[in-house]
């Protein structure tokens, strides 16, 4: 059956129930339980049956359901004071807006606190709000969509924009023998929860794209609702385009280099237009801020350079340095062989013949994706070209950039190269299970007081939640693996097994997430005898569900998946370890609730942050995990458990094989006979005490409300500020920003230390904490003194005179190339300085953005 047109719907509920239409439209349905079960009791079978999907549950209840329902006084009421809740959500200043308010006091009072930008633009290649808009793959869709959610929460004016895939990812089954089957099922964008952009005629409003022989792209923008924010989503399928152009938006990371490329121009600068024809027409105020969500997007940035250069009359340098003013980018791949790159002679043939960017010149393009081999141009290099501030997800996802980038600022010692790091966070309402809310109550889901909430709730309450929470999952389990058998081609009749796979009482462990090589599906399999032993333990068995899909030209994956399956397959251990086909959202919700442990296991440092563990914190799930990414930095000894990584050993066969030991061990040897431990009243407390530590002191740290202000503070207040310094009075701090560049640019070579040396105050040498006079004479090679910063660097020196736990102070100028400073003395033992020249400019984001430095020669 067709989906229903939306306006359809729209006619067919009875006026009373209107509300109900804009309820479904606005996805934060998808995060607000009372509106979930308002919908619920609209038609509780009808409601299961669509998977939970308000839009198709109004598509599909029969019309005297509806006609009933409107005359229902009761129902009526619920539906108003719900629809009223979201108009107030909608309305109502939140925590921007305060901010906003006190940022503003402050500035009345004389302060310079960056103004808080008006509009931010978010682009990302997927979005995952909710599986009911299966626009996504894995984690970085979610977490845009997390973004986004959060953003809306706390009042943060973000534009999301991105592309609309008619198939979305894909859909995975198995075949019988265990091997990924990929099915692309046609979403017709009508019954999804979008409303398109449209003239006062109705007709659809056209982002237009130049393709190389004259030929033009043309995309429909689709507009979701994501509570407070709007999310743009560009679609090719439309009759004007060519049919292989209608294609561009067919699939997620799906097709070749060249399909790949047109997908990024299209969301790059088909979604700058989009963005630009959103806000004239619904006088949303235009983007102050640009975050480019990984490379993918960043040909957003050239779009911007061509508006400035055709509009402004600025050169390509000035553009560009008011583009970066405003560019925030964020990296999330910590391996060179995981960046999205493209041939140079590729994006020559798009780029090249001054049609798509008119006025911007080629070779200047291909500069900013310049990298080591000539042949390829690399997105990551042009994001960070792009953009005057960069992150990465993690602490330690932010030290393995800059060690990994550190070729873009070649004169700087790896910490200071200008990549800092947001650690990622997941959307508290979204992922916590609505008792869990319930009973912690609501402040401790968005960030509040998770402590507090945790306080007056005993051992046995919370231990009873997490049981009835397993054995949710296992219903949802058994429900799966029968609906996976029957599709692999097995009778109803033979299945009468699957009715009593799991168990309810038995410690759950949980593992699912995409399936690349580095996240190492398969390492709980390296002993097979060892796993079966564990799961088959005679008083402390495990149980296993995992899940994932293996990107469909990757072979290699897929084979990963069928050994788990084959393994999975044996009737000796089938009713303690499940592969569940067909990972998404409707089915990680389960697992997070569910599992009383979740596991991961990638090569360190290969995951740049990882959310799904959070997400099991959040309900309370304890955490067995390698210490790489977010693990890293929360890991604190009684939250879960660190499997110790083997990371000297470079042959990957003997470092599975030691990791994968330290995880048996981990698992039969604490991790079961901690679950196990049973009081009297059948409670472990000592499990139970974990618990509670993860719920009060991780429930609160890995929310993204966290994260989203983490970025609205460093990020994109800076950003605005910086982007508002520059266009002021027609672009002039562009301009002089440009014009600086170019006198460093020129002077650079000239300039350095010609002399310097030490002198201790008093007697006696030199003492910890006494000042050491360092005094320096600089060559300037043209530059006033007012445009460089002379510093002293002191720290300890080991063997090679390398300088490390640096302190850097600045020098004053005494007067014709001198310079001095009286610096503590930071160390005992050996110590070495040095003196640098930095350039120096109020509109430079950090010292280090030029990628100069002069030191002694
Ligand atoms: C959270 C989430 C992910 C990301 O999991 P990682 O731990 O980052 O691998 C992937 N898919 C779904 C459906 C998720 O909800």
């Amino acid at each position: 059956m067709r989906a229903l047109r939306r306006f359809t719907v729209r006619a067919s509920l009875p006026e009373p129930l209107a509300a109900l239409g804009t309820l479904a439209t606005n996805l934060r349905w998808t995060w607000h339980p009372p509106t979930q079960e308002l919908f619920a009791s609209v038609d509780p079978q009808t409601w299961e049956r669509v998977g939970n999907d308000p839009l198709r549950l109004l598509a599909q209840v029969p019309v005297s359901r509806l006609e009933a329902l409107a005359g229902d006084e009761n129902f009526l009421s619920r539906t108003r004071t719900i629809a009223e809740d979201l108009h107030h959500y909608l309305t109502a200043p939140r925590w921007y807006q305060r901010r906003q308010e006190e940022t503003n006091q402050r500035r009345a009072a004389g302060g310079n606190d960056p103004l808080l930008p008006d509009s931010v633009a978010y682009f990302s290649m997927e979005f995952g709000v909710t599986e009911a808009l299966p626009n996504y793959s894995g984690g970085l869709g979610v977490l845009a969509g997390d973004h986004l959610k959060a953003s809306s929460d706390l009042g943060v004016p973000l534009i999301g924009v991105g592309l609309l895939y008619r198939s979305g990812y894909f859909r995975q089954s198995l075949s019988l023998d265990g091997w990924q089957v990929e099915h692309y099922p046609v979403l017709d964008p009508r019954g999804l929860p979008l409303e398109l952009l449209t003239e006062p005629s109705g007709a659809p409003i056209l982002v237009h794209v130049a393709m190389p022989g004259g030929r033009v792209l043309r995309a429909r923008i689709w507009r979701a609702q994501v509570g407070r924010v709007p999310l743009l989503l560009l679609d090719s399928d439309v009759e004007d385009n060519d049919e292989d152009l209608r294609g561009v938006t067919d699939r997620l990371y799906g097709g070749d280099q060249d399909h790949r490329i047109r997908q990024e121009i299209l969301a790059g600068i088909g979604g700058v237009r989009a963005v630009r024809t959103f806000c004239e027409l619904t006088g949303h105020p235009r983007p102050e801020v640009f975050h480019t969500n990984e490379g993918h997007a960043g040909f957003l940035g050239l779009e911007r350079i061509r508006e400035l250069i055709n509009g402004e009359g600025l050169d390509f340098d000035q553009a560009l340095t008011a583009v970066r003013a405003g560019t925030v980018f964020t990296t999330h791949t910590p391996v060179p062989a995981g960046i999205d790159r493209f041939p140079v002679d590729l994006v020559r043939h798009y780029f090249g013949q001054d049609v798509l960017l008119p006025g911007v010149d080629t070779q200047r393009v291909l500069a900013l994706g310049a990298e080591d081999n000539p042949g390829m141009f690399n997105m990551a290099h042009m994001g960070l070209r792009l953009a005057q501030r960069a992150n990465g997800v993690s602490q330690l996802h932010g030290r393995v950039s800059r060690a990994m980038f550190r070729g873009l600022w070649p004169e700087f010692d790896t910490e200071e190269v200008p990549i800092g790091s947001v650690t990622n966070g997941v959307h508290g309402p979204t992922w916590a299970a609505g008792e869990i809310s319930k009973l912690l109550g609501e402040s401790s889901v968005d960030g509040g007081a998770g402590a507090l909430g945790l306080e007056p709730v005993s051992d046995s309450l919370l231990w009873e939640l997490r049981c009835s929470l397993r054995t949710r999952l296992v219903e949802e389990v058994r429900r799966r693996v029968r609906a996976a058998w029957l599709q692999r081609g097995a009778s109803a009749l033979e299945l009468g097994w699957t009715e009593s796979v799991f168990d309810p009482e038995v410690l759950t462990v949980g593992f699912a997430r995409r399936v690349p090589t580095y996240k190492r599906l398969t390492l709980m399999l390296r002993d097979p005898e060892r796993l079966r032993a564990l799961l088959l333990h005679p008083q402390r068995p495990v149980q296993l569900v995992v899940a994932g899909k293996s990107h469909p030209a990757d072979d290699g994956g897929k084979a990963l998946i069928q050994q788990i399956v084959r393994f999975a397959d044996d009737a000796g251990v089938r009713h303690r370890i499940v592969f569940l086909p067909d990972y998404d959202m409707s089915m990680a919700r389960y697992l997070y609730w569910g599992c009383d442990v979740w596991l991961n296991n990638p090569m360190r440092p290969l995951e740049a942050c990882g959310t799904s563990g959070m997400k099991a914190a959040l309900n309370g799930g304890l955490n067995l995990s390698i210490r790489d990414g977010w693990w890293d930095e929360f890991y604190d000894g009684s939250n879960g458990w660190a499997i110790p990584t083997a990371d000297g050993v470079t042959d990957p066969t003997r470092r599975d094989d030691l990791e994968a030991a330290a995880l048996y061990e981990l698992l039969g040897g604490q991790v079961a006979p901690l679950f196990y431990d049973r009081g009297e009243d059948g409670v472990p407390s000592g499990w139970m005490a974990m618990v509670r530590h993860t719920l009060a002191t991780l429930g609160p740290a890995v929310q993204a409300s966290r994260m989203v202000r983490e970025y609205v503070e460093t990020y994109y207040a800076p950003a605005a500020q910086s982007a508002a310094s520059v266009c002021r009075d027609g672009h002039a701090g562009a301009r002089e920003l440009t014009a600086y560049r170019a006198r460093v640019a020129a002077a650079w070579p000239a300039v350095s230390v010609v002399d310097s040396g030490t002198a201790v105050n008093g007697s006696g040498g030199p003492r910890l904490g006494v000042p050491l006079r360092v005094w320096a004479r600089v060559h300037l090679g043209g530059l006033d003194p007012s445009e460089v910063d002379v510093q002293a660097v002191i720290g300890r020196v080991g063997d090679s005179d390398e300088l490390h736990d640096v302190v850097t102070a600045p020098m004053r100028h005494t007067g014709d190339g001198g310079y001095e400073a009286d610096v503590p003395l930071p160390h005992a033992g050996s110590v070495g300085y040095t003196v640098r020249v930095l350039p120096k400019h109020p509109l430079l984001a950090t010292p280090a953005e030029l990628g100069r430095v002069a030191l002694p020669r």
